[in-house]
């Protein structure tokens, strides 16, 4: 029942510590890391849009306005050579502006295009890692299955063995399991007990020698129960 109660504490443990485990939280530390980065990069990559729409519709306005000023020249309709002149600087300055704006927005561009490129990336990786994560996710259900099935089988035999065991017995075995950290009974081995490793001395060993065998021992060292096998040397 010991040995029994062992694996299934093993089995317990390795379920808790399947490399699927920490390998999935390293992969979702990344993932949060690249989900910071897509926000920030959507986020500027929407700003960035509007303001190149902004700057589109100021230019497409100046180029209106110097359609207007160019037509207004075009016609000869201008009565004096000041208003001729008033209306070519409006040209040059027109000009100027409608330059000065398409930088700005080929500035834009660029920029957006760095944003849109790195934006692509980092959703391919995201989806990438989503695909990792769910195969290690699968992994790890079918281990931990795996384990289930081998701890139910351990708990029918130990149900087997509450049942063909004396009553008293399982009781004094599971308090003793209870305060001996998990190890309730230990085999006495060359003389020592397997749950102190303590070395038995010859007045005990002569008590146990002496005792019937269907009686139940403890280990005068540590009180847990004492199981005599071929190995003892008594
Ligand atoms: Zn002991």
């Amino acid at each position: 029942m010991q040995s029994v109660d062992n694996t299934v504490g093993q089995l317990a443990h390795r379920k808790k510590t399947l490399p699927q485990h920490a390998q999935i939280l390293e992969l979702n530390q990344d993932r949060s890391q690249l989900e910071r980065r897509r926000v920030e990069l959507e986020t500027q990559v929407s700003d960035h849009t509007r303001e190149q729409r902004r700057i589109d519709a100021d230019v497409e306005q100046v180029r209106a306005r110097r359609e207007r000023t160019q037509q207004r020249l075009d016609t000869g309709a201008v009565g004096s050579p000041k208003e001729l002149e008033g209306l070519q600087h409006e040209l040059v300055a027109l000009n100027r502006r409608i330059s000065t704006l398409e930088d700005e927005e080929l500035e834009f561009m660029e920029q957006l295009e760095t944003e849109q490129t790195e934006l692509d990336s980092v959703r391919t990786r995201l989806q990438e890692l989503d695909q990792r994560v769910g195969a290690l996710a699968s992994e790890r259900d079918l281990a931990a299955g795996d384990i289930d099935v081998a701890v139910q089988q351990h708990l029918d035999e130990r149900a087997r063995l509450v049942g063909a065991l004396p009553e008293q017995l399982v009781t004094a075995y599971e308090k003793s399991r209870a305060q001996h950290g998990g190890i309730g009974a230990a085999a006495l081995v060359r003389r020592a007990c397997e749950g102190c490793r303590l070395e038995l001395n010859a007045g005990d060993l002569g008590e146990l020698t002496r005792s019937p065998v269907e009686e139940v021992l403890r280990c005068p060292e540590c009180g847990r129960i004492l199981v005599r096998t071929s190995e003892s040397s008594l």
